[in-house]
């Protein structure tokens, strides 16, 4: 049973990492704690989505779809992605590349065709995490993505690993655009998801998997109260088994 008296403003703050696939749901799960708990939430895709507009609008693409490295390597050091709480007050928290709201530009699909080759290259990797690093240098943050419980912060707190079947996957994204207004192929969706899983898990930096000490959530049967619930249990006994260790 989730606490309702649990008092997070003297408690310990944590890191909590949450990887997993595309449209597995993590990043609904990963905004929602943060905010029930009070932390900071970094959706670390964005960052790989903002650097991946960045190079679609400086035609950094070649025609075989690989990127021209050369011209972008050299753009990196000065590239910067940050957040900001939306001034629409919808409560979304928007992403910023150098300065500029690209919130919704980096969730179309040109993006999301284009994404996977960006996050191969180590470079872009190398700067995007030291980004991440920095946010989540005072804790008290909640990150998701494919490589914070392995790659950086290996030594979060809490780690959760989540996974779902390739097509609820595809069902949950494909309502998400048609919920957006946008009219899309659910085969379209799915040849989408099934590349990018290919690429995440099979790339030679950081690829997708599970950290030896993350916790599996398997969500294809589970709805989303369920979910919440559980992860705040969970993240409710992590805090206090830290505090109490501490008190030793
Ligand atoms: O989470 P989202 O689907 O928005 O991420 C977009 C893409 O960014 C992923 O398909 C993956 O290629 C890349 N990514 C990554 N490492 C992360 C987060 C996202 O490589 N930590």
């Amino acid at each position: 049973m989730v606490k309702e008296d649990f008092e997070i403003t003297d408690a310990p703050k944590i890191i909590v990492a949450i990887d997993g696939y595309s449209s597995s749901g993590k990043s609904t799960m990963a905004r929602e704690l943060a905010k029930r708990v009070g932390y900071i939430y970094i959706d670390s895709g964005a960052m790989y989505r903002a650097v991946t507009l960045f190079a679609l609008r400086h035609s950094l693409f070649k025609a075989d779809g690989k990127v021209d490295t050369d011209k972008l390597l050299p753009l990196l050091p000065n590239l910067n992605v940050s957040f900001q709480a939306s001034a629409s007050q919808d409560g979304v928290q928007h992403t910023l590349l150098n300065g500029e709201d690209v919130e919704k530009e980096i969730r179309t699909m040109e993006v999301s065709n284009h994404v996977s080759p960006i996050a191969e290259i180590p470079e872009v990797r190398h700067r995007m995490v030291e980004l991440q690093q920095r946010f989540g240098q005072e804790k008290g943050v909640v990150m998701d993505g494919r490589d914070i419980g392995t790659t950086v912060f290996p030594h979060a707190e809490l780690k959760i690993f989540v996974t779902a079947g390739l097509h609820e996957r595809a069902r949950r994204r494909w309502r998400e655009l048609q919920h957006k207004g946008l009219d899309i192929r659910f085969e379209e969706v799915l040849e989408n998801l099934g590349k990018r899983d290919r690429i995440d898990t099979t790339r030679k930096v950081s690829p997708l998997k599970k950290a030896d000490d993350a916790i599996t959530l398997a969500n294809d049967a589970i709805t989303h109260e369920e979910q919440m619930e559980w992860l705040i249990k969970l993240f409710q006994d992590t805090v206090e088994k830290i505090e109490n260790g501490s008190r030793d």
